[in-house]
């Protein structure tokens, strides 16, 4: 087993190491870091989780620690996906920096400019961006880009998600042909793997885990659900959602909780707070601030349910989140294994539920597809045990208890092309098979135990929903640049895909 010690960094930055508790290197640390110290690119596939910020930090920090940065001419550069992201790696460059001096520098939508010229014209050893942004600065003439001799780029596979990639190319024409490459993703798709032959030199390859398998350390389990009328599915849901949480009593001691929209993202969290539960959502169109605050208190234990979109909650790190829900199937499969990675970090336990309805079972089916193993199905604790006792069916038993438990996949009948869907718009692109939760009819009269339809009563529809792309660009991403970026945006259908499409034929025909 590999030490710390065994990979030369430099003294102040293994006092840090050593001050974090960290005691021995992660595969992807003791893959990375030696190659990285000896100046050579390195290619990372690994999923969050596995400790590899710290595998491009630590190197960094150690090789960084000698020679100083002009003015406006950064000597290194982070490039992550989302702001979330950003910030978090910036915290990690202050934790195994403590002992060394380094000036570094925050890139971010959602702050102004003039804070960040100041910062810039100081000079930084280090500077962390989101691609937009850090291109904005640099068309301003703010920022030049031939000093980086260090460049990396974390989470590849969110950026090309994110429609990212003709950026990343651009600052890879801008900064200097000679710099070392750190490239870190947790798959690799074939325009990764275009974009890693094009731009690193020979480099030293680590790979930790088999392309998008989910921690084993994370328990997981899917319920089938079909509400008892479609109209009542949105609400039932969340009543489901209410009790897979309340079965896991204490042990849920915090939660991270993935809808597919946005609009479901606040309706959720609304909800949870109606009932009682400690939540709050973060999605790209809630102010930055808000998005902060509400991190910072799930970090700090202050708010137990954190309800997000896949974007907000892209690579965050929180040590210790017991659980996962997924509230919808995602509609990306590689989604998934994002999101669950949530919990299980660091080597610790962690649960993952996900709640399917009828149309999101080829999402289940693409998603078990990835994993190359079923994912085991679990009871409804929301069905009541009617048939046993005899007692008069409430409300709740209109909530279709699912199949019973079983580890055996289910082969939903398959009857539209998967290249058709491979086109459409992914994530909170998706269109709400699920009807829009505009108020129902409830009439005045409704039992006072009918809490979904109670529910439904209080929570106001949400605007319309943006695509995840749009979610980033509303959360500071610069418009397109010599018309390149999102020219391939729109396909298929572009943002707008007609509910009957996402039907089968049969279920079209049945309605
Ligand atoms: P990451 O994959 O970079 O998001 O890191 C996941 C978590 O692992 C973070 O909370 C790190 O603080 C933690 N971590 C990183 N390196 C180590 C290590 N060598 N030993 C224990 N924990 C670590």
């Amino acid at each position: 087993m590999t030490k710390f010690s065994d990979l030369k960094l430099g003294p102040k930055v293994q006092k840090a190491i050593d001050e974090a508790g960290y005691t021995e290197p992660t595969p992807i640390q003791a893959g990375a870091i030696p190659a990285a110290l000896e100046g050579r690119d390195v290619l990372g596939i690994a999923q969050t989780g596995t400790g590899k910020t710290a595998s491009f930090t630590l190197p960094m920090i150690t090789q960084l620690a000698r020679g100083r940065a002009k003015a406006r001419m950064p000597r290194s550069l982070v490039l992550c996906p989302t702001r979330e992201l950003a910030a978090q790696v910036a915290e990690n460059f202050d934790t195994y920096s403590k002992h060394v001096k380094l000036t570094k520098a925050l890139l971010i939508g959602g702050v102004s400019f003039k804070e960040q010229d100041v910062l810039i014209d100081r000079g930084v050893d280090v500077l962390i961006a989101t691609p937009g942004r850090l291109l904005d600065h640099h068309e301003r003439g703010k920022l030049l880009l031939n000093d980086v001799k260090i460049m990396v780029v974390d989470e590849a596979d969110r950026m090309l998600d994110m429609g990212f990639i003709p950026d990343i190319e651009r600052i890879f024409s801008l900064v200097p042909f000679t710099r070392q490459t750190l490239f870190f993703s947790a798959t690799m798709a074939p325009e990764i793997e275009r974009i890693t032959n094009t731009f690193l030199s020979n480099p030293e390859r680590v790979e930790v885990a088999r392309q998008a398998t989910a921690s084993e350390t994370i328990e997981q389990g899917v319920v089938l659900f079909k509400g008892s009328r479609k109209d009542r599915q949105a609400s039932e849901k969340r009543k489901l959602l209410r009790a897979l949480i309340d079965a896991e009593g204490d042990a849920c001691s915090n939660a991270i909780i993935f809808c597919n929209r946005k609009m479901d993202v606040d309706t959720v969290a609304k909800s949870l707070s109606k009932y009682g539960y400690d939540a709050a959502p973060i999605h790209g169109d809630l102010e930055q601030s808000q998005r902060t605050r509400t991190l910072d208190g799930f970090r700090a234990g202050d708010l137990r349910f954190l309800v997000a979109s896949d974007v907000a909650a892209r690579g965050l790190d929180v040590p210790a989140v017991s659980h996962v829900f997924n509230f919808d199937v995602p509609s990306h499969a590689e989604d998934y294994v994002h999101r669950i990675g949530r919990t299980g970090r660091a080597g610790r336990d962690g649960k993952a539920i996900m709640i399917c309805v009828p149309s999101d079972e080829r999402n289940l089916e693409d998603v078990e597809r990835l994993l190359q193993k079923p994912i085991p199905r679990l009871a409804n604790p929301a069905a009541p045990a009617a048939a046993d006792t005899g007692a008069p069916a409430e409300q709740t038993s209109e909530v279709a208890a699912p199949e019973a438990a079983t580890a055996e996949t289910p082969k939903p009948k398959r009857t539209r092309t998967r290249r058709k869907r491979e086109e459409a718009p992914q994530a909170e692109a998706a269109p709400a098979a699920a009807p829009v939760e505009a108020p129902v009819d409830v009439p005045v009269a409704a039992p006072a135990d009918d809490v979904a339809a109670a529910e439904l009563a209080d929570i106001a529809p949400a605007p319309v929903d943006k695509p995840e792309a749009a979610e980033q660009a509303a959360s500071g991403r610069a418009p397109s640049r010599n018309g390149r970026r999102g020219d391939n945006r729109v396909v298929g259908m572009g943002d707008h895909m007609p509910t009957f499409i996402e039907k089968s034929f049969e279920e079209r025909m049945v309605r």
